[in-house]
């Protein structure tokens, strides 16, 4: 499975990721994403990880 985490000193709190795959991803009231869940049966989280403008997501 995969691991995701989000850099939270990194994330700038866009919503991108949240939007991509909500599954996965959660912002919350700090202004910035969570990771709720390690998988989605629904979306490559590379890409989502990829699609980050600052580079906060990373999945391994
Ligand atoms: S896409 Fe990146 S910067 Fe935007 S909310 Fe998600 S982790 Fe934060």
């Amino acid at each position: 499975m995969a691991k995701v985490t989000v850099d939270a000193s990194t994330c700038v709190g866009c919503g991108l990721c949240e939007q991509n795959c909500p599954e996965v991803f959660e912002m919350k009231d700090d202004g910035l994403a969570h990771v709720k869940a390690q998988d989605c049966s629904n979306c490559n989280l590379k890409d989502v990880a990829e699609q980050c403008p600052v580079n906060a997501i990373s999945v391994s």
